[in-house]
């Protein structure tokens, strides 16, 4: 079963923005904050019941943290709560404050112990990542937004979960025709295949559904 679940797995103009969480230790880790993620996770979590919540932020497109500083203000002042931002984006902090977010309201860590952020190819309009993380024995890869796996090549073999952004069209996204080969590999060797930031779900579901 796959680690992560998803609060949403469209791409960015549809319903639900690419977003998914876990729970380790007794802290809340959710992936991306997008525009719509401050309502889907603002009444699902009991919030204080986490020692910390951890928002990983992959990059600063407004389907991956268009409510964070929403949902940072939301646990500062209802929850008294002080959040961990993860994230290797040059303009944080800069987006973090022009959005008016108190810097007493959050800590931005660059990297964990059993996370490493890797740089992918995306747009050329800003820095995105995506990330290999141990949890609980299970090694996940997750592609954050990109336009192909160049960057995740020498890890793609060494894992169990690869969540992976795929689109029917590609562009700054992975055309998932072009890389079918590669995921029937890596499903052979037993390695979780889970596509997400979905545009055409029918089309891409039955390929999934379909390697073999
Ligand atoms: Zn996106
Ligand atoms: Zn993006």
């Amino acid at each position: 079963m796959a680690t992560l679940t998803f609060l949403g797995n469209d791409s960015g103009f549809g319903l639900k923005n690419n977003s998914a969480y876990f729970e380790k230790d007794n802290e809340l880790f959710i992936i991306d904050c997008g525009f719509t993620v401050f309502n889907e996770v603002k009444n699902k979590f009991d919030f204080s019941k986490y020692k910390c919540i951890n928002l990983i932020i992959t990059h600063l497109h407004n389907d991956h943290a268009g409510s964070l500083s929403q949902l940072i203000l939301y646990l500062w002042f209802i929850y008294k709560i002080k959040t961990t931002v993860i994230s290797n984006c040059v303009h944080i902090k800069e987006y973090l404050d022009i959005t008016g977010t108190p810097p007493e309201s959050y800590e931005i860590k660059k990297d964990l112990e059993n996370l490493k952020f890797i740089k992918t190819q995306h747009t050329n309009y800003l820095d995105a990542y995506g990330f290999i993380m141990d949890i609980d024995n299970n090694k996940i890869l997750y592609t954050g937004d990109t336009a192909n796996l160049d960057s995740f090549n020498p890890y793609l073999d060494n894992i169990n979960e690869l969540y992976i952004d795929v689109s029917k069209f590609g562009g700054a996204h992975i055309k998932i025709d072009d890389i079918l080969d590669t995921l029937k590999r890596l499903k052979s060797k037993g390695i979780e295949i889970i596509p997400m930031h979905m545009d055409d779900k029918e089309y891409i579901m039955k390929l999934i559904d379909n390697l073999y």
